[in-house]
Parts: structure tokens; sequence; C-alpha cells
């Protein structure tokens, strides 16, 4: 082996921080892990594990147990092969091409100006480095690498379960030392279309645009609890008040960026009759006051602000625009139910996430997300009612189901077992209201025990991405616990 004159000499397990060095150095962005693909079959041929390939280019190894422990039950360990690749704008490594500068600042392994790919390298390197020591005890493993995490989860959702015939997973992605993870939500999208033929404005109206902003927004799962507010919501509501006092034509609903985050702005164009301007403005200041009084506590920036507008084209009538903004108050946003098993995780939740005015249609797109699939009929009823009640129509796209927790489950036992053994206190077992590959792969292999850990890594992501040496070790020492307890003769299968 070359001699080591890298950033990481020293540090332990050393095996495990080679292989995570060598894995920076290889390109790997999301759809574009050819060289990395190729650099991990080459190593399992090296190690000589049959290897199998699906269609979406996830790789699955076998690994065979070690001696006394071929009856143990098969364990799935899965991480994904690509990463997130951010660099400052002046940074002159990139991670596109490989170029990953490691930096030990302290307790703590970054990359200069880079992200550092710890998302996800380091279920890789643990899985590689666990090949090759021969003093790790344990049953029966398949190594499931996926492609195309950090891109909606394609890799995952291209799975051909067929390959899986574990019965335990071991996903390596978490990233809270301590935490032992074992449900999160599932996702589904939907889609409110209401038309309305619309009509030219007309002489004697003015137009306003009335703009929402200055919430905290934030992730539509893991923030739904905190009571921010939600623009495309908050404008609708502000419209809604003053339109019982003056009623106006609406020539465009806009707001929200993306279905994964809580909308931060949102904007309205209305048209009024001229001599009704000075009452529609003080109508809509009237219910800005009682709307930022609403989130004084959870979101005190938040605003509704109202601006001169060019008035052109065409809006849909009065009561159009009444059944419009009606349907907006009752598409729900929020938490739904509270998880039976973790104080404080929301097990069901909504977040309307964008509206979005096109000719004569309006579209409000929402993401329902439940850890419990049985929850999720009744969202979806709700958000069809709206929409029939409006006329209109509603398109479902169910992403993939929760991944519901299971406290009885026999791999969280051993998991538990294995971090008291190791750390000589008990861990906190958790779930997330968010979407992880597990809840994809429970998907396409029904019946698996599952279970989700890894090292502490904070700002994923972003250039400002670290991973603690530390914990990086505890990682490998609670793997390996797990690994051995699961197969110890008689372990439950
Ligand atoms: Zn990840």
């Amino acid at each position: 082996m070359a001699a080591t004159t890298s950033a990481l000499s020293g540090l332990e397990p050393r095996a495990f921080w080679e292989h995570f060095e060598k894995l920076t150095r290889i390109a790997r962005p999301s759809r574009q892990e050819e060289p990395v693909i190729e650099y991990v079959k080459q190593w399992g041929a090296e190690h000589n594990l049959a290897v199998r390939q699906d269609d979406a280019r996830n790789l699955v190894f076998e690994v065979t147990a070690t001696e006394g422990r071929e009856s143990a039950p098969k364990v799935v360990l899965q991480g994904h092969l690509d990463m997130v690749c951010e660099r400052d704008p002046d940074s002159p490594n990139d991670p596109t091409e490989g170029r990953i500068a490691l930096v030990v600042d302290g307790d703590w392994l970054t990359a200069d100006g880079t992200t550092l790919g710890a998302d996800d390298g380091v279920a890789i390197a643990a899985m590689m480095t666990l090949v090759e020591d021969p003093s790790v005890q344990h049953g029966p493993l398949q190594l499931l690498m996926t492609v195309a995490e950090e891109v909606g989860l394609e890799g995952a959702n291209g799975l051909d379960g067929s390959l899986i015939d574990g019965t335990i997973l071991i996903n390596l992605d978490s990233e809270e030392d301590g935490k032992l993870t074992v449900g999160c939500a599932g996702s589904t999208d939907t889609w409110i279309r209401i038309s309305r033929s619309r009509e030219p404005l007309g002489d004697g109206a003015v137009a306003l645009k009335v703009t929402a902003s200055g919430g905290l927004g934030g992730h539509s799962g893991t923030n739904i609890h905190l009571g921010r507010s939600n623009a495309v919501k908050v404008l609708g509501r502000a419209l809604r008040e003053a339109y019982a006092t003056v009623p106006f034509r609406l020539v465009s609903l806009d707001g929200g960026k993306s279905r994964n985050a809580i909308p931060r702005d949102a904007h309205a164009v209305c048209a009024i009759a001229a001599d009704r301007e000075a009452d529609f403005r003080q109508a809509l200041e009237t219910a800005t006051a009682t709307i930022r009084d609403a989130f004084a506590k959870t979101d005190s920036g938040l605003n509704v602000g109202i601006e001169p507008a060019e008035a052109t084209g065409d809006a849909w009538s009065e009561t159009d625009t009444a059944a419009l903004l009606d349907t907006v108050a009752l598409v729900p946003t929020g938490p739904l139910a509270m998880s039976p098993d973790f104080d404080g995780l929301v097990e069901t939740s909504t977040s309307l996430g964008e509206a979005i005015t096109e000719g004569d249609t309006l579209t409000l797109h929402s993401l329902t997300r439940s850890s419990n699939d049985s929850a999720l009929p009744e969202v979806i009823a709700t958000l069809d009612a709206a929409a029939r009640l409006a006329g209109g129509s509603l398109e479902v796209k169910h992403n993939y189901g929760g991944w519901r927790p299971n406290l009885e489950s026999p791999a969280l036992a051993a998991a538990r077992t294995a971090y008291e053994n190791q750390f000589g206190e008990p861990p906190v077992v958790t779930a997330v209201h968010a979407g992880l590959e597990s809840a994809v792969i429970g998907d396409k292999v029904p019946g698996l025990d599952m279970l989700s850990f890894g090292p502490q890594i904070e700002f994923p992501h972003s250039p400002d991405e670290r991973v603690s040496i530390p914990t990086g070790e505890r990682f490998w020492r609670l793997l390996v616990g797990v690994l051995e307890e699961l197969s110890k003769p008689g372990a439950a299968a």
C-alpha cells in the first residue's frame, strides 16, 4: 500500500478513512456515477464478491458469512454512491471532477471550498472496510449501493426488488450520531386544477399586486409542525377577507417554488373598480393585521404588501374569483396527526407547495406525507373534495409508501443491545417526517425489517459539509457490533 501522506493519516479506524479518502478522488455526481460504479465493481472483483446490477444501475454485492455464522439472517447494508457536488464559485476544487481537498479541523473532517461527500461516502467506505476486515463477525450480507439518491431517490425508485433476498436492511445514510432511525414518511403529490373562463378586464378597473412574503419557510416535512406561515395560504386568506368587503376580479395567483419547501413568497394581481381602491386597501390592511397577529409567536416577519400593477389582458369573474379563493381556503396545510410512537413527531402532514396561474387554470400543488399509509386516503379525499366542489379535478401521484416504525423489531432490539454494549448507554430511537431511501426500498421488498444510523454529518449538500471524526469511529463500532449481534448463533431470524 502506498505511504499515506494525506490529511487523514493517523485517523482511526484507518482502513475506513482510507477508503473514504479514495472515494473523494472519484467524481460521483448524481446520474453520472459510472466512474465510481466501475471502481466498486473492480474492488468487488478483487474480493471475489458476486455482483448484480439492475436497469437503474444500482449494485448488489453478495458477501458470504464468516465461519460459523452461515445460518444467521441475511442483512442488507445500504448506502448511495452519488453525492451533491456543490462548490464555492472561486474554489479551485471541484467534486464533479473528483477534486476534493480534505481538511481536518479539530474533531471535524471537511473539504476546502466544496461538499465533502460524507453523505454518503461513509456508507460505501464502511461496507468496503467490513469486507476486508477478518475480525468482524457477520452473517451473510448483501451490499446495496444505490445511485441518484440526491435527485429524488431515483436509484431506489428504479430498484429491482428481486435482487434483494435479505430480511433485515440497515441504511447507512443517517446524519445524527447516537440515534437509531426506525421510520420515515411516504410521499404523495397532488394537483388540484380548476379551469374557469376569463373575460377582458374592461375599463374602470385598477390593478393591484398583493404580495405575501417575509415568512421563515423551511422544509415542508421536518418543519411542518413549527407553526410557520405558508405564503400561498396567507395570501389566499388576506384576499378572501378583503373580497368580503370589496369584491374584485382575480387576474393571477402564484406562489411557492417547490413542493419540498413551505412557500415564502406568493403574489396575486387583482382588478378592482377604481372607486373602491381605497376600501380594498383598507380591507386588506385589516386582514393582514389579524393574520400577522395569528403568527406573532411563530413567524413574526410575515407581511402582506400591496403595490400598483399593470391592468392588461383578462381576469376571472367576481363569482369565479370567490370560488377560487374558497378552494385555496379549503386546501389543508400543516400537521394532521402526531406519531403514536414518538413525542413531538408528526405522523401525517400536507403542505400546499405551489400555486400556479396558467391561462384559464389555477393549479394548487400539494405534497402529503405520512409514515402511516392507511392514513393517507382521508387526506387525498379531502383534496379531492375541495377540487370537486370547485368544479375542478385532482391528479394524484403516489411516490412511495411510509416506513412505519416497528418498536418490536428484532433488528432494533439487536441494535439497542449492540449500542449499549459499545457505549454504555441507550441510543435515542426515533423516526423522521421526511423521505428516506429505506421507505422506497421497503416498498419494493415487502417485509424487510429496517433500521438506519450514521455518524454526525452537518451542513450536507453545502460547501460547509463536515463529518465528526470521533463519530466516524463510533459509527464503525456500532455497525460491527450490530452485525455481530444479529449473527450470534441462536439470534432471531
Ligand atoms: Zn444521503
